[in-house]
């Protein structure tokens, strides 16, 4: 007997889970991806708490700390490019700014989709483009495929969701954090080292060097913007660059180098930053998962710990339940406390991470040499990132087929 046909959007990191935990239940999972193929592009994302625990009860956490970044911890600089404050790489599972299983998203994205690839039906460049749930089933329209109908229909299709627009309507509120992200991959020089650098220049920007895998850095240009404003992001490259120039030119420190290369960067890639909240998560036969439910934003460091362990509750209870509300009304019950704890981010950000005058810079590092002192530096691991183990998983191991 074939099992319930489960339709995925997005194969990123939430969509790619859920296929591996509905396959270990005897689902079947199918992923539309809107890419013509897997996206590699993005910087460090971080595997925390119960996150890393179900990395583990997929056997997938070996494969992981092989490919993590080699990021020996956060070192925030002064004016002159001098160390103010440094926090080694976490070795818990759950605390500092650089958690001890930081990895590139594109790489953690292949790993996932390369483990389930045997067992699910994955489709590039098509994505939905109508809903219709009868109570038995959905039919669902694509935009490069004809009708196909499903007994359920994940959202994971990320932050601006196409999939949760079709079934849910305005429903979900994108609360924008007045921060700009632009982020690019540029040439590592001899001068570069493992640490992730943190550089603030006065009027709320701050500008990031990271090591990665592969023998290049990561960079980010950051800026504070009005709050109540999350842009679309309609300009061209090219505008973007023109930009970014005029923004960032006078900055100091490496900037001029990160400016410089943005020309050659073909992965730059810019991000209004935003949060997801999502009154339900489920509506009839369609439920959302990841940063399409409950986006907590890059400054949170938790988002893909949320997807991962979004994944495994959503599957599970599914396996546990003979009907789909019921499912989806545990994963929701299971999930909720520790999604509101994850986007609760830490008091001022991100405006206190990227002051707006030279006073308000020195403030900061002052209050970061305090938090890198031993005795703060419990305090100083909170200061970064919400708890990310505050969640009883359940043990569905007895349902996997
Ligand atoms: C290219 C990229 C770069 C990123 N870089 C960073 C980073 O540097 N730092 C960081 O903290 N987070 C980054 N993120 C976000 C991070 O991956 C998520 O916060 C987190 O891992 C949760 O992932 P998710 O699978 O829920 O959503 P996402 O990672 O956002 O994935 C959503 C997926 O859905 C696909 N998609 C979108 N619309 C449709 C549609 N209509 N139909 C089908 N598929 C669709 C997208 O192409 C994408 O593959 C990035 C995401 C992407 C896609």
């Amino acid at each position: 007997m074939p099992g319930p046909r489960v339709l995925i959007a997005g194969a990123s990191i939430a969509g790619p889970a859920l296929a591996f935990w509905l396959h270990r239940y005897g689902f079947e999972p199918t992923v539309v991806e809107r890419a013509p193929e897997l996206r590699r592009g993005g910087q460090n994302v971080d595997v925390r708490g119960a996150g890393r625990e179900v990395s583990r009860r997929m056997g997938l956490e070996d494969s992981i700390r092989a490919a993590t970044t080699g990021e020996v911890g956060t070192r925030f600089l002064g004016p002159g490019g001098q160390t103010v404050a440094e926090f080694p790489a976490g070795t818990s599972d759950s605390g500092g700014a650089t958690a001890e299983l930081e990895i590139l998203r594109g790489d953690l994205a292949e790993i996932l989709v390369d483990c389930t690839q045997p067992n699910t039906d994955y489709r590039f460049r098509d994505s939905l483009t109508g809903i219709r749930d009868d109570g038995d089933g959905v039919t669902v329209s694509f935009e490069n495929s004809p009708d196909e109908r499903f007994d359920l229909v994940v959202a994971a299709d990320g932050i601006g969701s196409g999939t949760r627009q079709l079934a849910f309507g305005d429903e979900a509120e994108i609360r924008p954090l007045g921060l700009e992200i632009t982020y690019a991959t540029i040439p590592r020089t001899a001068a570069d080292d493992d640490w992730w650098r943190w550089y603030n220049a006065p009027g709320g920007r701050s500008v990031t060097l990271r090591p990665d895998s592969q023998g290049t850095i990561r960079a980010t240009l950051n800026r504070i913007t009005d709050k109540g404003r999350r842009e679309a992001g309609s300009r061209t490259l090219e505008q973007q660059r023109a930009r970014l120039r005029a923004q960032f030119g006078d900055a100091g420190w490496e900037t001029g180098r990160i400016l410089a290369a943005l020309d050659d960067a073909d992965d730059l890639y810019f991000e209004s930053v935003g949060q997801v909240l999502a009154p339900r998560w489920s509506n009839g036969r369609v439920a959302l998962l990841g940063d399409a439910a409950y986006c907590a934003s890059p400054v949170s460091g938790m988002g893909t710990s949320l997807a991962i362990t979004g994944a495994y509750v959503l599957a599970g209870e599914l396996a546990a339940h003979r009907h789909h509300l019921d499912a989806f009304a545990g994963y929701e019950r299971i999930m909720r406390p520790y999604v509101n704890q994850a986007q609760q981010l830490p008091p001022g950000t991100p405006r206190a991470a990227n002051p707006k005058s030279r006073l308000g810079i020195a403030v900061f590092g002052l209050a970061l040499k305090i938090a890198a002192t031993p005795f703060a530096g419990r305090v100083g691991s909170r200061l970064f990132t919400p708890p990310a183990d505050k969640i009883e998983l359940p043990d569905y191991s007895h349902l996997e087929v």
